[in-house]
C-alpha cells in the first residue's frame, strides 16, 4: 500500500537559521511520524547564510533520505526562497513553513483534514494576536492593512502568515505567477481556490533573531502596493485636478478683487510657500511613477528569481566521486 500514500512537501526557508533548525528538524519528524496516511519530504532553502546553515543541512541530508535543500549563491530575500521551495517540490501537498517554530508543524494533521476530508484546495493561516511583538511594528502593519484594501482587489488578511498547506493545482497556479516582484501571500489570494483560514496564537520564535528589520518590512509593504495596486498612480491625476481647482478659485479671487477696487493682496513669502508645496507634490507624484517604473524596468530584465549554488544532489555526487576516488586510490 506504501505506494498509494500522499506525499507532503514542506517547504522551509532558511537565512541563519543554524540554531532553529534542529529543534524543527526535531519537532517536524515527529509531527510526521504521527501522520502515518502520508509521506514527507522536507525542503530546506538556504537562502544565502552566512552561519553555518548549509552545514547543518548538509549533516541532515545525510542522515535523513527525505531531508532535501537547495542553496542559493546569496541572499535572494524569502520570496524567492519560498518560489524555490515550489518549484523544487514533488508532493501532492505542499506546506510552507517558517524554520524557527512561529508555524507550529503540530498544525499539519488538521489542516490536511480540511483539505481531505472537506474539499479545500489549501488551507491558509493566520495569527490571532500580535502578541510580544514591538508595538510600533503592530500600529504599521495595521496602517498597511487598512491602505492596501481599501486600493487593491485582491484582499490581504491582516495577520496572515505564509504557513499554509496546498494541493498539487494551488502550487502549479502559484508556480504560474513568475514575476519577479513578489509578494507571496497576495499571489494565493490572486489565485484564488476555496481556501480554510486557520487563526492560531502568535508564538515566539524557538532561537535565533528575526531577519526583518522593520526597513525591510516598510520596502516589502511598497513592493505589495505596487504589485497589488495602481491607485497611487492616480494621485497625480488628483492632486493636479485639486491644484487646478484651487488656482482658478484663486484667479476667480483676485479678478473680483480687482473690480472691487480692493489692493490684490501682496506676499512674496506666501507665493514662495505655495510655489514650494507645489512643487513638491509635483516630486511625491514623479517618485511614485518612478517606483512603478522600476519594477516594470526589473520585471522586463526577466532575471531569475534566485541562483542554485548547491543542492542535495551534489552532496551525493560528490559522495560517489569520493567513493571512486577512495577505490583508484586503493587500487
Ligand atoms: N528568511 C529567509 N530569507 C530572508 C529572511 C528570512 O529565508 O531574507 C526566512 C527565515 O529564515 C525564517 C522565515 O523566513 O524561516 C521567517 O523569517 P523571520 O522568522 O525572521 O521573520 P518573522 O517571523 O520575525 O516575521
Ligand atoms: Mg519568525
Amino acid at each position: 500500500m506504501a505506494q498509494n500514500k500522499k506525499l507532503i512537501s514542506a517547504i522551509v526557508p532558511c537565512y541563519n537559521e543554524e540554531e532553529a533548525i534542529p529543534f524543527f528538524y526535531e519537532e517536524i519528524t515527529r509531527v510526521a511520524a504521527q501522520m502515518e496516511s502520508v509521506d514527507f519530504e522536507f525542503i530546506f532553502i538556504d537562502d544565502g547564510s552566512s552561519d553555518k546553515t548549509l552545514e547543518v543541512l548538509r549533516e541532515y541530508a545525510q542522515k535523513d533520505a527525505r531531508v532535501r535543500y537547495v542553496s542559493f549563491s546569496r541572499n535572494f530575500g524569502k520570496e524567492a526562497a519560498m518560489y524555490a521551495g515550489l518549484e523544487a517540490s514533488k508532493g501532492d501537498y505542499v506546506a510552507i513553513m517558517d524554520a524557527d517554530l512561529q508555524d507550529p508543524p503540530s498544525l499539519l494533521p488538521e489542516m490536511l483534514g480540511y483539505i481531505e476530508n472537506e474539499g479545500y484546495d489549501s488551507v491558509s493561516t493566520r495569527r490571532s494576536n500580535r502578541k510580544g511583538e514591538p508595538p510600533i511594528r503592530s500600529l504599521f502593519a495595521r496602517i498597511f492593512y487598512g491602505i492596501i484594501n481599501k486600493i487593491s482587489k485582491v484582499k490581504m488578511t491582516p495577520g496572515a502568515r505564509d504557513f499554509s498547506l496546498m494541493k498539487r493545482r494551488v502550487v502549479d497556479a502559484i508556480l504560474s505567477l513568475p514575476e519577479y516582484n513578489r509578494f507571496t501571500k497576495g499571489i494565493f489570494n490572486w489565485v484564488g481556490f476555496k481556501v480554510k483560514w486557520l487563526s492560531y496564537d502568535n508564538i515566539q520564535r524557538v532561537a535565533g533573531k528575526t531577519k526583518w528589520s522593520f526597513w525591510k518590512l516598510f520596502k516589502y509593504s511598497i513592493e505589495c502596493i505596487v504589485a497589488f495596486s495602481t491607485a497611487p498612480l492616480a494621485l497625480a491625476s488628483f492632486f493636479g485636478f485639486l491644484f487646478c481647482f484651487i488656482a482658478l478659485i484663486g484667479i476667480l479671487v483676485i479678478i473680483i478683487r480687482h473690480f472691487a477696487g480692493v489692493a490684490s493682496a501682496a506676499g512674496c513669502a506666501s507665493t514662495l510657500c505655495v510655489v514650494l508645496f507645489v512643487g513638491g507634490v509635483q516630486l511625491f507624484c514623479t517618485g511614485i511613477l518612478g517606483t512603478y517604473i522600476s519594477k516594470t524596468y526589473l520585471e522586463t530584465k526577466s532575471r531569475p528569481l534566485y541562483i542554485t549554488a548547491e543542492t542535495e544532489k551534489d552532496l551525493e555526487e560528490n559522495k560517489e566521486e569520493n567513493k571512486t576516488e577512495e577505490k583508484e586510490q586503493q587500487q
